[in-house]
């Protein structure tokens, strides 16, 4: 694995050169951060929970026609990916208020929005991912006015399937955010555009239907514990991991991996 060459490393992912052109291998790490980095933990197993639970909902999106990055699982913690020229924005699809929108609007959390809201944030660390409009998109060329379009559109199927999904385990999906990318298939073709990165309870809010219970990040950064044990959870409700009422399934399904 030392000799691999690291493409790039993230926060909470690596990606490593591919077995073949045109492919990346996707690590999901166990670390996580959140404000810009300034809280950071590793959280036992995160990072192989994550990774099939993106791989889930990226099979299932490909198998209704969206197209994804995602090739296969390689194994507990990576994934072969096609390699991609990520857009540098992050898509934000809203159902119900919480987050950075009700601190923005004064709206208070849980309220549900009149349709789905989708939103752009430049992908910069350094200006802590700033919001952008359709104008800032179209002028400064971060995507064209096709891609722009097909964006919101995948974006809102992506957002109805993935309600559905979690509506059958329970859940309520508040919100998330995606990437999108653009994959040459030859030299000469215009790219297509692709899903990318990954979906995980880092990148969505989900809330127990009936309970309200958070089961995503928020429950790092809002300091309310059981971070890995509510991943695992959502796994288990969409039937990725085995049904089991005692945590230490979960943590040996979770830690003894590489
Ligand atoms: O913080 P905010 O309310 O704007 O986040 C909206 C959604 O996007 C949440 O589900 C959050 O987890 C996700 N998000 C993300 N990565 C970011 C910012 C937000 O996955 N850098």
């Amino acid at each position: 694995m030392s000799k691999r060459r690291i493409v790039y490393e993230g926060k909470a992912k690596i990606l490593y050169e591919g077995p073949e052109p045109g492919t990346l291998i996707q690590y999901f790490k166990d670390d996580t951060t959140a404000f810009d980095a300034q809280k950071k933990a590793v959280l036992d197993g995160k990072g192989v929970l994550n990774n099939r639970i993106s791989e889930f909902i990226m099979t299932q999106l490909s198998a209704i026609g969206i197209p994804t990055h995602f090739i296969r699982r390689l194994n507990m913690r990576e994934q072969l990916i096609r390699k991609v020229e990520i857009i540098p924005l992050e898509v934000v699809v809203r159902n119900i208020a919480a987050g950075s929108l009700s601190t923005r609007l004064g709206m208070p959390e849980g309220q549900q929005l009149p349709r789905p809201l989708v939103e752009f944030y430049y992908k910069s660390d350094a200006l802590h991912d700033p919001m952008v409009s359709e104008e800032h998109i179209a002028a400064f060329g971060w995507a064209t006015p096709q891609e722009y379009d097909d964006i919101i559109a995948l974006a809102l199927r992506v957002n109805d399937f993935m309600s559905g999904l979690f509506a059958g385990a329970g859940i309520r999906l508040v919100d998330f955010k995606i990437e999108f990318g653009r994959y040459f298939e030859t030299d000469h073709d215009m790219p297509r555009i692709l899903l990318a990165d990954e979906i995980s309870p880092d990148s969505c809010r989900l809330w127990d239907n009936k309970t309200g219970e958070k089961l995503d990040k928020d429950r790092f950064r809002r300091d309310l514990g059981g971070v890995t044990e509510a991943y695992a959870e959502v796994a288990r409700r969409l039937g990725i991991i085995r049904e089991s009422g005692d945590t230490d399934n979960v943590v040996s399904f979770t830690g003894g991996s590489k």
